[in-house]
């Protein structure tokens, strides 16, 4: 029988989350009464998810499990989830319950009025730090900005895809991904719907600060060329300040002025254009790297088990 929605879910180290996430998400899809799957892409657990998973999939046939054969990171799992993904609709969702799995319906709902991307803007959230709140909130903005794609502000993964949508994704393999500016990219009918992001309902993240900063530079590296032209702009203003100030030393010379003598004000500008100089440098090696990564042509992902086709 064809398969209607596709449940993708991304697994790192939750162990105690696992068997209520299952438990809900089936409460929630038997309801609708459409043939559904579970996608459950453990992406290099060691806290024995992995065993769960498979129990699950024996226990369930809706399970379909793909297991990594390391941690490739929370967008590579969700990656390998929409590549084996076979419903004619694709979630995607946090196995943390953080995302609750009831919202799934009025996604679908969307879905059927002809919708072709629904995703889901966090309205509000609870048991997250003040750090993480502002930084999450800090983050959408500035890549709103300096993005060229208009990505949808406190919107996560957390969204349903018809599979017109998904087949592009699909063809999108470029590696430093962020998969919901690719979502944007794409195009196609676009909706959201406002929910309440619940707290964890076991565990501790799985996005410490050095993660979530890496999908801070995916996301502005891939969607912006804003950081290279900063060396532009910076270096406009540094030449147009120097000729600016060239008649004003000779002018301050010929009347006698002792203003501006000596040399700490030569350091201070030889300081700070060697740092911009510095910086920019880096910001071409960021690109430079990703370019290198790209040409490599690695696989995304390495599966160990990959589920059964029927
Ligand atoms: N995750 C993953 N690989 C990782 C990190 C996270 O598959 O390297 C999964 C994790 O198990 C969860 C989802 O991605 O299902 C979101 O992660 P988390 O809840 O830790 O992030 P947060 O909600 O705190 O931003
Ligand atoms: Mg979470």
């Amino acid at each position: 029988m064809a398969i209607t929605y596709s449940i993708v879910a991304p697994i790192y180290n939750e162990i105690d989350n696992l068997s209520e996430f299952y438990l809900r998400i089936k409460e929630v899809m038997d309801t609708t009464g459409e043939a559904w799957e579970l996608v459950l892409v453990d992406d290099g657990c060691t806290d024995g998810s992995t065993e769960k998973i498979r129990e699950l999939a024996e226990t369930d046939k809706h399970v379909r499990p793909v297991i990594f054969a390391r941690n490739f990171g929370h967008q590579i799992a969700v990656t390998a989830g929409l590549d084996y993904a076979r419903g004619s609709a694709v979630v995607v969702i946090d196995a943390d319950l953080q995302d609750p799995p009831e919202i799934i319906l009025e996604l679908a709902k969307k879905w059927h009025e002809g919708y072709e991307v629904v995703y889901a803007i966090r309205a509000e959230r609870e048991g997250e730090s003040w750090f993480k709140l502002w930084t999450a909130s800090l983050f959408y903005r500035i890549i709103y900005r300096i993005t060229d794609v208009k990505i949808p502000l406190d919107t996560g993964d957390f969204r349903l895809m018809d599979r017109k949508v998904v087949n592009v994704m699909n063809s999108m393999r470029e590696r430093h991904r962020f998969l919901r500016g690719m979502a944007s990219w794409v195009g196609f009918k676009q909706i959201g719907v406002e929910y309440k992001r619940a707290a964890r309902h076991a565990g501790v993240t799985k996005y410490p600060f050095r993660k979530m900063f890496t999908l801070a530079l995916n996301a502005v590296t891939s969607f912006s060329y804003f950081p290279l032209q900063v060396a532009t702009y910076v270096g406009f203003f540094a030449a147009g300040l120097a000729i600016l100030a060239i008649p004003v030393v000779i002018y301050m010379r010929t009347t006698g002025s002792q203003a501006f003598l000596g040399q700490a004000t030569t350091l201070i500008a030889v300081l700070f254009l060697g740092g911009v100089q510095l910086i920019s440098l880096g910001v071409l090696g960021e690109y430079i790297g990703r370019l290198y990564d790209e040409a490599k042509g690695r696989p995304l992902y390495i599966v160990s088990e990959a589920p059964e086709e029927e």
